[in-house]
């Protein structure tokens, strides 16, 4: 009996999530495990005072409501389910936290070993705790992603463990679904589409699921695709590497882009962009979000909206009037990384449990 229900679980579990949603347009067969945590299928929240503060139809895509808090679980799903099939033992990837909590995760559901190797001290907490909590073996390198991912590379070369880092083409296939939800509920493509660019795998993913849908004739155009860096962890946009990136916005600290070329082309292909904002306008960003539309993202996440910011302002500000639809990616949730927010409010001294005491509090402004 106990059995019986346990089946029933994960066959439920298996009727959502992307693979599941869009079977039939990604590499999976018959004999395809899928493993799931029922990912995708994230709210497209029309945004309307960032409309009105920037004058077209702004809607964000909020991936920071996926099982493990961002959107690297749709391509986990594909990446892990492809490697059981495969007969993977274990995964590894090198991460800037939200592709380690993602993999951590999918190798527990699994049943398989997960090894993460992480840039020392450069890991928001909420990430790190996630890797932890689902039991992943946790190595931090003396150095920064660039160089956590080249050891990575090194080490699925020899066969050992599956790599799980953007560079798998299934993790790019599992996340163009995110374009093909957006197309789905808006009956066509947007105008633009805006996200954070990091390792540049997202935007190219998005790009490629445009693509796809708008030959099978489900969408009219395709948007213009607008990458936005921080400003000094900036490669894509000054066109050089950086050697050292630094910036708040931790999930887009990456000076050499494994998915660049692939990205660059997405982005010259559709009339695109690549933009730079600074950690400053980032940080007012995610506040002014979490303040005025009640969503609370990470800082890669914000960083979209300080470049839409900064395009309604600037040169390209044409790109923008009332009609034009826009999506914003925000691609994982501000509980990620809670030390952003407190370490610039400090935690007021306890009043007296009374009626007036509290009303003396709130009243102040
Ligand atoms: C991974 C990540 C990014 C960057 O995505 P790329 O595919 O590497 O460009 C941006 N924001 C968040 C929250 C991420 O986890």
């Amino acid at each position: 009996m106990q059995d019986e229900s346990k089946k029933a679980c994960v066959v439920e579990a298996a009727a959502s999530g992307v693979i599941s949603r869009y079977r039939d347009r990604l590499p999976v067969g018959e004999g395809t495990p899928i493993i799931t945590l029922g990912e995708g299928s994230t709210p497209l929240v029309f945004a309307p005072r960032l409309s009105d503060r920037i004058g077209g139809r702004v809607f964000i895509k909020c991936e920071g409501l996926n099982p493990t808090g961002s959107f690297k679980d749709r391509g986990m799903t594909v990446a892990v389910s492809k490697a059981i099939e495969r007969g993977a033992q274990g995964l590894i990837c090198a991460s800037t936290g939200n592709t380690s909590a993602s993999a951590a995760a999918y190798a527990a559901r699994a049943g398989i070993r997960c090894a993460v190797i992480l840039p020392a001290g450069k890991i928001a907490s909420g990430k790190l705790v996630q890797a932890i909590a689902h039991g992943a073996r946790i190595i931090s390198v003396d150095g920064n992603f660039d160089e956590a991912l080249r050891i990575v590379r090194e080490l699925g070369d020899k066969g050992e463990f599956a790599i799980v880092n953007s560079i798998n083409p299934d993790r790019i296939a599992g996340q163009k679904t995110a374009a093909f939800e957006v197309v789905d509920e808006l009956g066509d493509a947007p105008d633009i589409h805006i996200l954070p660019l990091g390792n540049a795998g997202n935007l190219t993913a998005y790009a490629a699921g445009y693509a796809e849908y708008r030959q099978l004739g489900k969408a009219r155009g395709l948007p213009r695709m607008i990458g936005i860096q921080a400003e000094h962890a900036a490669p894509v946009f000054h066109r050089r590497v950086i050697e050292r990136p630094e910036t708040v916005a931790s999930a887009i600290r990456i000076g050499n882009p494994a998915g660049w070329d692939a990205a660059q082309r997405a982005i010259d292909k559709s009339h695109g962009a690549v933009e730079i904002v600074t950690d400053e306008e980032i940080l007012k960003a995610q506040s002014w979000l979490a303040r005025t539309e009640g969503i609370f993202v990470e800082p890669a996440s914000a960083a979209p909206v300080a470049g839409l910011f900064r395009l309604a302002k600037g040169k390209r500000s044409d790109l923008i009037s009332e009609n034009v639809t826009i999506v914003c990616t925000c691609t994982g949730h501000g509980l990620k990384d809670p030390e952003i927010i407190s370490a610039r409010f400090s935690q007021a001294a306890p009043v007296a449990a009374t009626l007036e005491a509290v009303r003396e509090v709130i009243s102040r402004s």
